[in-house]
């Protein structure tokens, strides 16, 4: 058995990178830049006010200016100003030619279409110039950028339409189990309700991508080798759940070796998922996720979760970590790294974080308040209250 931090960097050196593909602004979302943008214009694109106030010739305190044009944003600037003479102006609106600096209406008197100027301003003051961020021909935005909110709204800035991205792999999901049943259908009484292709997906939204198709087997090795024969034929990244472990009608493992899949790791060090699968055909590769919900939950965002963001070119695609301060005691039974649902909170400047106790991995409701993973080290058998712990935000 292997620990965590051995399958996570086996996960992330298997990650399988896609030739960048060229998209429309609308799928780029939660991809990343696979390409220097350069702009083709300055930007600013031209010398332009950052208030709403008086573009002036100098910066003097003077009692007198007089108002000559108003120019609002989209307005040309017109021509330079006269001595005495001030435009009114808005945010976003072009400067005339030999503005000096531009005075917030807020430190300004009216009397009568003019304007008195009580304070001193700088050259440039309030004038967002043009250029300043990036000049004509400069990268505006580099490969590697992480496209959300702020990256595409650049992308739209340069007026492109469509940008070069890493493209995200094409996810299957098979869900094994006999027991399981479709919602809508009637329930014998040994069966439940199939939920872990709504907690993959889920899973798989907050990373921007969602599953090619979900796909239902029972636990019949010939029946699954031909699900998942077909499945791993239609995806990049195949992810399975339940008939992982060691009981005699878990039948995923074998099947997959039986497919050709090399195994990359089978059992890891963790509580819960201990018995999570990684495998390998080609450019393919296949998570095999215990069938637990919490199992999958935890597995997903410890191993799947990096994989997919390594494949997907993301800078740092492990895990994400804080220092928290334990909320309440936590006993542990040494062995394996747990990974203990919780709350985090903000308490007086520090970070703390409450377990979720009595959730046996079969359990996910009392989990649907957590939004972190601590992370209990193996040899640890007694964790105290206020002792610091590292979380991993879900
Ligand atoms: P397994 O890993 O196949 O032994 O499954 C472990 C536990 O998870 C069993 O109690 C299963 O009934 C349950 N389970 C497996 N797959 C699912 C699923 N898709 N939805 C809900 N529960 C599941
Ligand atoms: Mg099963």
């Amino acid at each position: 058995m292997i620990t965590y931090e051995e399958a996570l960097s086996l996960a992330l050196t298997n990650a399988v990178r896609s030739e960048p593909q060229a998209v429309p602004l609308s799928e780029a979302f939660a991809r990343v830049l696979a390409q220097d943008l350069v702009s083709p214009f300055p930007q600013p694109r031209f010398d332009n006010s950052a208030v709403d106030g008086y573009a002036l010739t100098n910066g003097t305190p003077s009692p007198m200016w007089s108002v000559v044009r108003t120019i609002a944003a989209g307005d040309p600037p017109g021509t330079a100003l006269q001595p005495g003479e001030c435009a009114r102006i808005f945010t976003g609106a072009p400067t005339p030619p030999n503005t000096f600096a531009v005075v917030m209406q807020e430190d300004t008197v009216t009397r009568s279409g003019n304007i008195e100027v009580a304070i001193t301003l700088k050259e440039g003051q309030h004038i967002r110039r043009a250029g300043e961020e990036v000049q004509t021909g400069e990268i505006a935005l580099a490969e590697g950028t992480p496209l959300f909110a702020a990256g595409l709204g650049s992308v739209a800035n340069l007026g492109l339409s469509e940008v070069v991205v890493v493209p995200a792999p094409r996810v299957g999901i098979v869900v094994t189990g006999a027991e399981l049943v479709a919602i809508g259908e009637e329930l014998d009484p040994a069966q439940i309700y199939e939920s872990n292709s709504v907690v993959v997906t889920s899973a798989l939204k907050s990373l921007g991508l969602g599953p090619e198709f979900i796909r239902t087997t029972g636990d019949d090795p010939e029946a699954s080798a031909q699900v998942l024969n077909e499945a791993l034929e239609q995806c990049d990244l195949l992810i399975t759940t339940g008939g992982v472990s060691v009981g005699d009608r878990d039948v995923v493992r074998q099947t997959l070796h039986s497919l050709g899949a090399q195994e990359i790791f089978w059992k890891v060090a963790i509580k819960p998922g201990k018995p999570v699968f990684m495998g390998r055909m080609g450019r393919k590769v296949v998570f095999g996720l215990p069938g637990n919900p919490l199992s999958v939950l935890a597995t997903f965002h410890l191993l799947v979760q990096p994989w997919i963001r390594a494949s997907m070119g993301f800078g740092s695609p492990s895990p994400r970590r804080h220092k928290a301060k334990l909320a309440s005691p936590l006993t542990h039974k040494p062995g394996r790294n747990e990974f203990v649902p919780g709350s985090i909170t903000l308490v007086g400047g520090d970070l703390w974080v409450s377990p979720i106790s009595g959730q046996g991995s079969h359990m996910l409701s009392g989990i649907a308040t957590a939004n972190a993973l601590i992370d209990v080290p193996t040899e640890l058998e007694f964790l105290d209250e206020g002792q610091p712990v590292w979380v991993l935000p879900l």
